[in-house]
């Protein structure tokens, strides 16, 4: 480019108006921003967000205490302690994870024979305090409670791949 034309060009500040064309053209194009957390994209079945335990149908725990997922987590963010009731059955009297220590590599729910222990698909549990990262068994059983649904739907849509 001549230094007449660059002259040319500079003067009619094409820079910005061509700037400004691709502004316009880009504000009638399909947004791909997403007003989070007003709107939300789409999760996978197989996400890995906060932990849960799961109850049967009948309101009994699935968890057996086999203590599985507390050998093959990683991180020993999983402390379980266990009982044996008055009909015989294996259940837990204390199931902790500590969420500060937990890398969501979802080893725990891979272990579990009963799918009792599960990562669910909730992914806004953000605290302002260390403390309430440290998840006892009836915050873990509620939060079963909470996304049973979801995570039934869930482990049905991914059956066929395992
Ligand atoms: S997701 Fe992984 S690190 Fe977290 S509790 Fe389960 S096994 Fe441990
Ligand atoms: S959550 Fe599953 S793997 Fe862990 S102790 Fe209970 S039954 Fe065993």
């Amino acid at each position: 480019m001549s230094n007449i034309t660059r002259a040319v060009w500079s003067f009619a500040l094409w820079e910005l108006l061509s700037g400004m064309s691709l502004t316009l053209r880009a504000m009638f194009r399909r947004k791909v921003t997403l007003n989070y957390p007003y709107e939300k994209g789409p999760l996978s079945p197989r996400f890995r967000g906060e932990h849960a335990l799961r109850r049967y149908p009948n309101g009994e725990e699935r968890c057996i205490a086999c203590k599985l997922c507390e050998a093959v987590c990683p991180a020993q963010a999983i402390t379980i302690e266990a009982e044996e009731r008055a009909d015989g059955s294996r259940r837990t009297t204390r199931y902790d994870i500590d969420m500060t220590k937990c890398i969501y590599c979802g080893y725990c729910q891979e272990a579990c024979p009963v799918d009792a222990i599960v990562e669910g698909p909730n992914a806004e549990f953000a605290t302002e305090t260390r403390e309430e990262l440290f998840y006892n068994k009836q915050k873990l059983l509620l939060n079963g409670e909470r996304w049973e649904a979801e995570i039934a739907t869930n482990i049905a849509l991914d059956a066929p791949y395992r």
